[in-house]
């Protein structure tokens, strides 16, 4: 059986770039986007009723990791990089039809948009559904995972003076929890599991219209050089 899905909204979101997306929603809470409604569901009737929901689930298109044959493992970043696994054991991006799922926070309900918080997806996103979340339903007290039981372990995020107040002033003209962005993001240690970083090595990444620039002093400590406009805007 063959059906086709069409998107029912776009996700403009903080993030512009897949590097550093936290691997699931609600690890940066300061993580924060609108989903636009397309029509006919931009309409006030579409979401009536939603204002009453604090959390909703989004089913989206993982547009950006498309892939024309479909793998049977995957290997996940959680366990390393080097381990492979049943691509449905996993919540991988790379899966047979390309559907992600995130459960997010509802911060505001307007005609023809939602704004978000807590989400861990890409600037340009397709949804294809939302549904609000039930939590009789969607709260399982003795659930558990032993691939994924806890949220991994947050390093620490230092700054130096320039990068704070580069960050604070950016935070104000956007209007954004900027610093708690990048320190949520950052401490969860964006780079893959199997590259130790050399001290000298300076990683970036787009928040926003800024472009975040960090080094590794020790494996295990970030320091966040400097907060600056992108160049490519
Ligand atoms: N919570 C979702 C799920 O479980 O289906 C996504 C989990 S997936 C492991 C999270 C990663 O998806 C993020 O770190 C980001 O790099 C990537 N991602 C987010 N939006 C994407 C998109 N539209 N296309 C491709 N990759 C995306």
């Amino acid at each position: 059986m063959q059906h086709t899905v069409s998107p029912i909204g776009i996700v403009h979101s903080c993030f512009k770039e897949k590097f550093a997306i936290p691997r699931q929603p609600r690890l940066a809470p300061a993580a924060r986007g609108v989903l636009e409604l397309l029509p006919p569901f931009d309409q006030g009737e579409a979401v009536a009723g939603l204002e009453q929901v604090s959390h909703v689930w989004l089913l989206f298109l993982f547009h950006q990791a498309l892939e024309d044959k479909p793998r049977l493992k995957v290997r996940p970043p959680r366990l390393g990089g080097n381990k492979s696994v049943g691509v449905f054991a996993t919540r991988a991006t790379h899966r047979p039809n390309g559907i992600g799922q995130s459960v997010v926070r509802l911060e505001a309900v307007e005609p023809g948009r939602l704004l978000l918080s807590g989400i861990d997806l890409l600037d340009g996103t397709p949804v294809l559904d939302i549904k609000p979340y039930v939590p009789y339903a969607d709260s399982i007290a003795e659930a558990h995972n032993r691939m994924a039981g806890d949220a991994p372990e947050a390093i620490a995020v230092q700054w130096s003076d320039n990068a704070l107040l580069q960050a604070r002033n950016h935070a104000l003209r956007l209007g954004e929890p900027l610093i708690e962005l990048i320190e949520q993001c950052l401490g969860q240690d964006p780079r893959p599991a199997y590259q130790v970083p050399p001290p000298e090595r300076i990683y970036g990444v787009k928040f926003w219209d800024v472009q975040v620039r960090w080094q590794y002093p020790q494996p295990d400590r970030i320091r966040v050089l400097e907060v600056v406009p992108d160049q490519a805007q």
